[in-house]
């Protein structure tokens, strides 16, 4: 293959702007915030899962509550009435049944007023767990939401770039001869493409060329197309190339 030492020049530049659309690609289909929105979102779902759990619990302990404080008033309920049933009464038998009653409806409200009071303190415990589940999900949601306009925004400035990058693509490929073009191509499909020869290292590779393969690059016309013997791209000769 052969081309001027301008045409294969200009493939440097091909090569650069391949660079760029490759990484522009990349950053667009998969832009840096991507893998922590998706560790967010399963977070979420564990969060979301843990609130409905202690919603759950803490509506049994509310509804523990209200059949306690239901029995409370029945027993208070049930104690007004022997009360007045025992102020009225005349017959002795009754009066000491009533009294034995009495006593111990006392000691059943007692025992209500015990479980009342160390259910209120379970179910203030259930609401500050319920409010720390919310607060999480909202830190998580929050968080999640100032990552996704980033990502939005990488991959909208990734996409412009793409498109930039792809048009410069074309106009630099169509100033190139077709054949150079076609055989750049193929090269790129395997290694950098095109790449500058910078005091006998291939830029492509990082390789240092060997003395031999050094004084073949010297020995070459300059309308020959080499390629690099380590990596296989076309190496590029410039004053830079220190030969
Ligand atoms: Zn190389």
């Amino acid at each position: 293959m052969n081309a001027s030492p301008a045409d294969q020049r200009r493939l440097l530049e091909v090569a650069e702007l391949d660079t760029r659309i490759r990484r522009a690609d990349a950053a667009r289909r998969n832009p840096p915030q991507a893998e922590r929105v998706h560790a967010l979102l399963a977070r979420r779902q564990e969060l979301a899962h843990e609130l409905t759990t202690r919603l759950g619990a803490r509506d049994d302990l509310r509804a523990d509550l209200a059949r306690i404080e239901s029995d409370v008033a029945m027993v208070d309920a049930r104690r007004a009435r022997d009360a007045e049933r025992l102020n009225s009464t005349s017959n002795m038998k009754e009066a000491q049944g009533l009294e034995s009653e009495l006593a111990s409806l006392g000691r059943r409200k007692s025992d209500l007023e015990d479980a009342e009071l160390e259910l209120m303190e379970r179910l203030e415990e259930a609401d500050a767990g319920v409010a720390a589940q919310e607060t999480l999900i909202a830190e998580t949601n929050a968080e999640g939401a100032t990552l996704s306009a980033e990502a939005k925004r990488v991959v909208a400035e990734a996409s412009a770039d793409f498109d930039a990058a792809a048009r410069d693509r074309a106009a630099v490929g169509g100033s190139v001869p077709p054949d150079l073009m076609a055989y750049y191509d193929r090269v790129a499909a395997r290694s950098a493409g095109a790449a500058l020869l910078r005091r006998g290292t291939c830029e492509g590779c990082r390789m240092v060329l060997a003395g031999t393969d050094l004084q073949a690059v010297r020995l070459a016309p300059e309308d020959a197309v080499l390629t690099c013997p380590e990596c296989g791209c076309i190496l590029v000769r410039t004053e830079e190339s220190g030969l």
